[in-house]
């Protein structure tokens, strides 16, 4: 594993011609929307990784509601912070052609990134769990039925453990990851299949910047240890200094 400053990665920015940026939850944290594993606490003492689950929402949606019920009103207050604005000026200044995340939250199109995959769907969407069709925010607070088929079971468009990822965001998202020069992931555990597999399928130079990093880590080019926000900012001034 080599760590270096972020002079570095400013450096591989420039010289590549085709960067994808993936991220997890820890894009979000400074936003404050807590990620799953580290260890702050989480809902009620719940894990989240058993409520975010096809099961759950079949057979216990009462806790399904009242997770996702907590999710999204605690977005109402969250913003994208100045890092989610780097990756957004970072596209704008063709320096980063992707962004793929995992996060549902909607945070990067918030703060202006266009080209952007979301693995994990959207929190901000709905739909009837059973025919799919189009349902609104209110009618999932508020747990009124499907228009088309009556069911209950309305939920966010997010990807629960056990669903198959949207196949067009998975295909983009790929697709920039085999061309790329440089991928930089930043904010993930990199334990949720299959974006886990993601870095090891580009032929490009592949870094990691986390907060916290791992003997895990050894397969990237290069790990910078420390939070999103500040390290993106770190290479932003770099970037804007020459
Ligand atoms: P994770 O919780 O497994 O891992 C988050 C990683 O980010 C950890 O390695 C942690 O050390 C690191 N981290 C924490 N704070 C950081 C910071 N300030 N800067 C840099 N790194 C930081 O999350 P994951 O790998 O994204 O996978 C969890 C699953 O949960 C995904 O499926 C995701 O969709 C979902 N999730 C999404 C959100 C969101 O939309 N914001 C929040 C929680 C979980
Ligand atoms: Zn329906």
């Amino acid at each position: 594993m080599k760590t270096s400053g972020t002079g570095k990665l400013a450096e591989m920015l420039g010289r590549s011609k085709h960067t994808v940026v993936l991220t997890g939850a820890g894009m979000s944290v400074e936003s404050g929307i807590p990620d799953f594993r580290s260890p702050s606490g989480w809902w009620r003492n719940i894990d989240p990784l058993t409520v975010a689950t096809i099961e759950a929402l079949e057979t216990n949606y009462e806790l399904f509601h009242q997770f996702y019920t907590a999710r999204i009103k605690g977005l109402d207050s969250c913003l994208p912070h100045e890092g989610h604005h780097i990756l957004a000026t970072w596209e704008e200044r063709g320096l980063v052609q992707r962004v793929a995340t995992q996060n549902v939250d909607g945070l990067h199109l918030r703060a202006g990134t266009r080209h952007i995959d979301e693995l994990h769907g959207s929190i901000h969407t709905f739909r009837c769990h059973h025919c799919q069709s189009i349902a609104t925010k209110e009618q999932f607070l508020n747990k009124t039925s499907c228009n088309t088929c009556q069911s209950n079971f309305i939920r966010p468009n997010v990807v629960l453990f056990g669903e198959t990822l949207p196949q067009e965001a998975w295909t983009n998202a790929l697709h920039h990851i085999q061309q790329a020069q440089l991928v930089v992931v930043i904010g993930t555990s990199l334990q949720v299949y299959p974006v886990s597999q993601l870095p090891s399928m580009t032929r490009g130079q592949t870094v990691y910047l986390n907060k916290e990093v791992s003997g895990n880590h050894r397969e990237f080019d290069f790990v910078i240890e420390g939070s999103a926000k500040e390290m993106l900012k770190e290479v932003n001034k770099v970037i804007l200094a020459n």
